[in-house]
């Protein structure tokens, strides 16, 4: 077999289990054109030599009925790995290494998998580009001089480059979806609850969801089912019945009732995006769904409401990064001056931005006039999805307002940046599950993705209108391997 990191996971599962191939060919396969992508920057830490023997050691005795027989992964930093340092993209966990795993990953080492190594992310999953990592940025494999989308960018690079089969990365208000749609690959934001987030390192934990990115929307499913499970080490994880994903996957949507909202018509959204939401229709169409016209009114709200709850509870979830418990700590003259010298010289700058928002909007006479009145919205934003699903089975939207941008042109315009995520954050608001799937591409030829938004737990339905329109939309992913010598 030639071209092993070309197969998508589930033609790589297939061939393990039926002995083509080993877990060692394939691992050492990933890792050769990973050793070749440097330059992508889409790593923090490898473990590579341990990969291969845990690939010759599943081989020995290898067990085919587990899901993800031998097969190598590389996951985002953002997953506690026990003995295996997680910087979370930051300098202040620069050589932080958890005595425990994160569930979602345990999921995939029970499944069979192999860890390959730890994935480039924005500093604490805080950006859309990657830009904000301690570890620098990472490219776009589409296009040197593009980001990758974020936090998940290391993620979503690793997958569309071919260096890992399948990635696991964290979705707060659209850092699997986001960086999916800006590199031509599948991504998915499952219900509030579905994913553990136990061992994950937080960020805004009310919005945290793990969730998996793909090639394809098969090879998606498959890994939603492995990592989606209940938890009892998460007061927030849901006991619910979760689907196979994988094997109730069908082509069959017909008379699936697909809303589209027209608040997402937003402003000074380019053409481009527009004509790929009306060929999305079209798609939909053809698949046999019926298109509804619907409102969510209060869409225009979320974004701010958004920026004040994430804020907030990053500014609290950080509080323990004061140099004492663990992680980088600076010299000071007394205990307060080693805290500030600590968090000052430890953070970037776009985590000290959101630790001062989220201070302040939590902060006695700002409370209600900030943090309360937003948590009021998303409750109000939550209330026009459940009016919307009286209608319909699913929302189609654009993922992104625009296709990746270039490396530099939103670093010093936070607001700029963070409208980028217009789309997808009322998902996390509301605690939906929402997929990006790749639909086509912009002038340049840069991939651009399309979102379905699902009821709250129905995970097999939008990942069944994906795979649909998937197939009539037979996107090809244009990768040059520039970057290989
Ligand atoms: N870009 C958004 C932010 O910076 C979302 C990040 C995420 O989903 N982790 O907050």
């Amino acid at each position: 077999m030639s071209d092993i990191t070309s197969l998508s996971l589930t033609k790589l599962v297939k061939n393990i289990k039926e002995k083509k191939l080993s877990s060692e060919d394939v691992t050492k396969a990933f890792i050769a054109r990973s050793e070749k992508s440097k330059e992508l920057n889409s790593y923090i830490t490898e473990d590579f030599s341990n990969a291969i023997d845990k690939a010759k050691k599943f081989d020995e005795k290898p067990n085919l009925n587990l899901k993800l027989p031998g097969i190598p992964v590389a996951v985002k930093d953002l997953f506690c790995t026990k003995d295996i340092r997680t910087t979370a993209g930051s300098k202040i966990l620069e050589n932080f290494i958890p005595t425990y795993e994160s569930t979602v990953t345990q999921n995939i080492w029970d499944a069979g998998a192999i860890l390959l190594g730890k994935l480039n992310c924005d500093e604490f999953a805080m950006g859309s580009s990657n830009e904000t990592s301690f570890f620098g940025n990472v490219l776009n494999p589409i296009d040197k001089g593009l980001v990758p989308g974020g936090s998940s960018g290391g993620s979503a690079a690793a997958v569309s480059g071919q260096l890992t089969p399948i990635t696991i990365g964290t979705d707060t208000g659209g850092s699997i979806r986001q960086p999916a749609s800006f590199t031509g690959t599948v991504g998915l934001k499952p219900t509030y609850g579905s994913c553990s987030r136990y061992g994950i390192v937080a960020f805004a934990s009310s919005l945290d969801q793990a969730g998996p990115m793909s090639q394809n929307v098969e090879d998606c499913a498959l890994l939603q089912e492995v990592i989606s499970s209940y938890d009892i080490k998460d007061s927030t994880s849901i006991d619910f019945k979760r689907n196979e994903y994988s094997k109730e996957l069908t082509k069959n949507i017909k008379g699936k009732k697909i809303g589209i909202p027209k608040e997402y018509r937003v402003e000074g959204m380019p053409k481009e995006i527009e004509e790929l939401w009306k060929k999305g229709i079209e798609y939909a169409k053809d698949c046999g769904a019926e298109i509804i016209d619907i409102s969510l009114p209060h869409t225009s709200y979320a974004l701010p409401a958004y920026y004040i709850v994430a804020p907030a509870e990053a500014s609290s979830n950080l509080a323990r990064y004061d140099g004492v418990k663990y992680g980088f700590r600076a010299k000071g003259e007394n205990l307060i001056d080693m805290y500030e010298k600590t968090r000052s010289q430890g953070f970037g700058d776009e985590v000290q931005r959101r630790i001062m928002i989220g201070t302040y909007v939590l902060s006695s006479g700002y409370y209600d006039a900030y943090y309360l009145k937003a948590q009021k919205v998303r409750k109000l934003i939550k209330n026009d999805f459940d009016e919307a699903y009286k209608k319909v089975d699913a929302i189609l939207t654009p993922s992104t307002p625009s296709s990746a941008f270039k490396i530099g042109e939103k670093k010093n315009d936070p607001v700029s940046m963070y409208l980028n995520d217009i789309f997808t954050v009322p998902v996390n608001l509301a605690g939906l599950p929402a997929i990006s799937i790749p639909a086509g591409h912009d002038a340049a030829g840069h991939p651009l993705g399309l979102q379905i938004i699902g009821k709250a737990f129905k995970e097999q339905e939008i990942l069944n209108l994906a795979y649909a329109m998937e197939d009539k939309i037979s996107f090809k992913n244009k990768i040059t391997d520039w970057w290989i010598k």
